[in-house]
């Protein structure tokens, strides 16, 4: 296929990189990185995106996204697609495959899970939202970047799934940070604290694949000082887009409004900017009840 790929950061960079590996000619865009090995680097978003069969974006968000659509757009041949693989709030999602249904062109919203470490390996989870035939255009480039993808429903169904995805992975989180920390106070040993949880119903991902405690569990960015992984400050945004969400839907989502404010105080306040998620757990065992 000829693709186009806007966005190529952390993410994006090595997503396109796995699409030329597997034999796909792919025109480049971005505002900051100049040269790709393997891609043909354009001018401007239009430029890249002008008679490919496939434009695919990796941006930082819903603002960024709308800007580039409306330049893009103009220029795709009806019958193309244009799968959007940012994080944005489902509002924009929405809004920008209404305005590629005006032009033809088959809009799938598809953000992902599964990290720079995902997108380097090609074993990202898509999840996606857009018509039966978008989703089918883009299923090839999905098995190539990644190992699964779901078609959630329609046009912002796979914004929708992704931050339910990720308000459950920033609450279970901290409530995985805060039961350490108050096992710690117990006096029990953190390994059997693991080896219980890990095995019983209080187990989740945060614990089992991603543990917040050094040196337990499988290996983790808590074995690696905390250094991301997943951010905080990337945590604080999805958080923050499942509350806008919930707003507009009038959701009750009272642990996703909770966990929201203590990720943006750590990473405002507390010493958290570049630093995992997880690492509320090295912030929980300095405080007490009053903090
Ligand atoms: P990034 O900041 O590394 O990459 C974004 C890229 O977009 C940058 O290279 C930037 O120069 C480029 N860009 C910005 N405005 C542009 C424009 N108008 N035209 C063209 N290029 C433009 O971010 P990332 O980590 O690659 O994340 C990309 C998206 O993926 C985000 O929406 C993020 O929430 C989501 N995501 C990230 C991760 C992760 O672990 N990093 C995981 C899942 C989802």
């Amino acid at each position: 296929m000829k693709i186009g790929f806007i966005g190529l950061g952390n993410m994006g960079a090595p997503m396109a990189a796995n699409l030329v590996a597997a034999g796909h000619e792919v025109t480049g865009f971005d505002v900051v990185v100049k040269a790709l090995d393997g891609l043909t680097m354009a001018e401007t978003a239009a430029a890249a995106a002008k008679g490919q069969d496939v434009v695919i974006t990796m941006l930082p968000n819903g603002a960024i996204l709308r800007q580039v659509a409306a330049e893009i757009l103009p220029q795709m041949s009806a019958g193309a697609g244009f799968v959007d693989c940012s994080t944005v709030d489902v509002a924009s999602a929405v809004a920008v495959a209404k305005d590629a249904e005006a032009f033809g062109v088959l809009a799938v919203d598809a953000p992902v899970s599964g990290g720079i470490g995902g997108a380097s390996a090609g074993t990202l989870t898509f999840m996606a939202g857009g018509s039966e035939a978008g989703f089918a255009l883009a299923a090839p480039l999905f098995e190539i970047m990644g190992q699964k993808a779901v078609h959630c429903g329609a046009s912002g169904a796979g914004q929708s799934a992704k931050i339910c995805n990720n308000m459950i992975l920033g609450v279970t989180m901290i409530a995985t940070c805060e039961a350490f920390a108050l096992a710690d106070k117990l006096g029990l040993d953190r390994q059997k604290m693991f080896d219980v949880v890990s095995t019983s119903s209080g187990a989740s991902w945060s614990i089992n694949t991603y543990c917040p405690a050094p040196g337990i569990g499988p290996q983790s960015p808590a074995d690696n000082g905390y250094k991301p992984g997943f951010a905080a400050e990337l945590m604080v945004k999805d958080m923050a887009l499942s509350q806008e969400a919930a707003e507009q839907v009038d959701a009750a989502t009272p642990l996703g409004a909770a966990a929201l404010d203590l990720y943006r105080r750590f990473v405002e306040d507390e010493g958290g900017k570049g630093k995992d998620f997880s690492a509320m757990l090295p912030l929980f065992e300095q405080k007490g009840r009053g903090a």
